[in-house]
């Protein structure tokens, strides 16, 4: 794999980083679309915004409620991502979001209109209209800080104890300013100056208010395009959400009312800075999700193909190279756990040695002898088979077999079917000085039921007979062990 990272390691990576994730070009062209588009829309109802459209009661509190779920969800998503990075300037964003979806309660509790005439909550005339300043001025006010902690806070913290401890007073203080500004605008309304009368907003723009607040959304909105220019996921969408805020308080102040078509276009423009966020994040944890579950398909895939390797691997080790039958590997392991589980029944070895091989390879070459090899594995191999037997390629030019259920007769007789099936197989052997074709010596002992021995000393006495064997001549099968005098084995 290049670079070294395997699939899960990069995963993991885009799992800590969604935020840092940049935009590609398609969420960019997207982003300037949208904006161009609310621009344009909004620019063009200026002229028009002071146009009384009907008051239509359920329009505020539908939007701000769409609007409270939309600044909660993605301050609570922020959260988590604050809490998993421990990043300051994520804290700073995600308490934001918490403030503005807060102070949108109280602004539609208290709107005229909305819940009783005269507006909830010790509404003193001015006190919706504050409201909607500390929460359009507030989102601005939080982009600059956020933008300012990007500045300063450039290491994350690793403490987890530091990160709760920041979050909690982040997010409490958040909770505490939107009460401050609350108890200031309804106990203290007394304290502000008039900024609207009978529903009309120009003393907004006249008072300096709605010109400061418009000025630092404007503010806002340069320092982060300057400093970001939309380059990751979260700073794209941010921009357009603050342009939004822009446009939405570009809007009020030229609405000169409240029910005026640029009030309501403004109040379009303040869900869409409520919500871009939130649709950006969704649409990239999705995204995520995809990916993920794409690599997890790809490495449930690879792991399959190891599998597949690793059992071919261990297929080729326990077998031989030259006759591909069993390597002395295999026998080992097949010959301790059959006398592991023995008991009940015998267990029969056979170790099988040509003769005078060495003058075979001598007079034919290694090559042919390697030919001649192949061939004595094979025939051994289907001599043994309808006796269910296991063969190995033992060593050099020795094989062995292992049987079960048989006694010594048994044993042998199949032990002399398998040295006839060699000799039947007229191999000339002309530089052999006891036979003209090639043979086989036999060595072989029977286990019996319940005998306790273990492979050494088993293979031991088989080569004991395989000995006797050669020494007896050659081209002959001697067996020795259990006998049970009775075997109801047929040849
Ligand atoms: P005997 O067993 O009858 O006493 O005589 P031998 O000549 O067969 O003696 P021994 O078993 O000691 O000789 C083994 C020979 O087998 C020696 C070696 O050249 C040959 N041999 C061992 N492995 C291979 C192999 O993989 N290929 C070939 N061609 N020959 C092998
Ligand atoms: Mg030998
Ligand atoms: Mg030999």
């Amino acid at each position: 794999m290049k670079g070294g990272d395997s699939p899960l390691q990069n995963n993991l990576k885009v799992a800590t980083q969604i935020f840092d994730i940049p935009s590609g070009n398609k969420q960019r062209k997207f982003a300037w679309i949208l904006s161009l588009f609310i621009i344009i829309v909004s620019m063009a109802v200026i002229p028009f915004g002071k146009e009384m459209l009907p008051d239509i009661h359920p329009f505020l509190p539908a939007i701000i409620s769409w609007f409270v779920f939309g600044d909660l969800i993605t301050g609570y998503i922020l959260f988590s991502q604050y809490r998993a990075s421990g990043t300051i300037p994520l804290l700073v964003l995600s308490c934001t979001y918490l403030y503005m979806g807060l102070i949108a309660i109280p602004y539609a509790l208290t709107f005229p209109g909305v819940i009783s005439e005269a507006g909830l909550l010790g509404n003193g005339g001015q006190t919706s209209v504050w409201l909607w300043v500390f929460w359009h001025g507030g989102f601005p006010t939080g982009i600059i800080i956020y933008l300012i902690t990007g500045l300063v806070w450039k290491d994350p913290l690793i403490s987890k104890q530091r990160i709760n401890k920041y979050g909690l007073m982040a997010v409490g203080g958040s909770i505490l300013s939107v009460f401050i500004v609350f108890a200031l605008v309804t106990l203290g309304s007394g304290w502000f100056p008039n900024i609207i009368s009978k529903g009309n907003y120009s003393k907004l723009i006249s008072s300096g208010v709605g010109p400061v607040i418009w000025i630092l959304n404007v503010m806002a909105l340069m320092l982060i395009i300057i400093k970001y220019q939309g380059r990751s996921v979260l700073n794209l969408w941010v921009s357009v959400a603050i342009l939004a805020c822009t446009l939405d308080v570009t809007l009020t102040l030229f609405a000169g009312a409240r029910f005026s078509l640029g009030w309501y276009l403004a109040r379009v423009n303040s869900i869409l800075a409520g919500t871009v966020v939130f649709y950006s994040i969704v649409n990239e944890v999705n995204r995520l999700f995809i990916r993920l579950s794409e690599q997890h398909r790809k490495l449930s895939e690879s792991e399959r193909q190891l599998e597949e390797a690793n059992e071919e691997l261990t297929r080729l080790s326990n077998l031989d190279g030259l006759t591909g039958i069993p390597n002395r590997r295999q026998m080992d392991e097949v010959l301790s756990k059959e006398l592991e589980s023995s008991e009940e029944r015998s267990l029969s070895l056979l170790l099988l040695d040509v003769d005078y091989f060495k003058q075979y390879n001598d007079y034919y070459g290694h090559l042919g002898g390697d030919h001649i090899l192949k061939t004595i594995a094979q025939t051994i191999y289907a001599d043994v088979k309808p006796f269910r037997g296991f063969v190995a390629r033992y060593g050099g030019e020795e094989f062995a077999v292992v049987l079960t259920n048989l006694d010594a007769i048994g044993t042998l007789l199949i032990a002399e079917r398998i040295r006839e099936g060699i000799v039947e197989l007229n191999i000339p052997h002309e530089a052999c000085i006891a036979s003209d074709r090639v043979t086989i010596s036999i060595g072989g002992y029977v286990v019996a039921p319940h005998e306790s021995i273990d492979g050494d000393e088993l293979i031991r006495k088989a080569d004991e007979s395989l000995y006797r064997a050669k020494d007896e001549g050659r081209n002959r099968s001697i067996v020795n062990g259990w006998y049970d005098g009775y075997s109801d084995f047929e040849i």
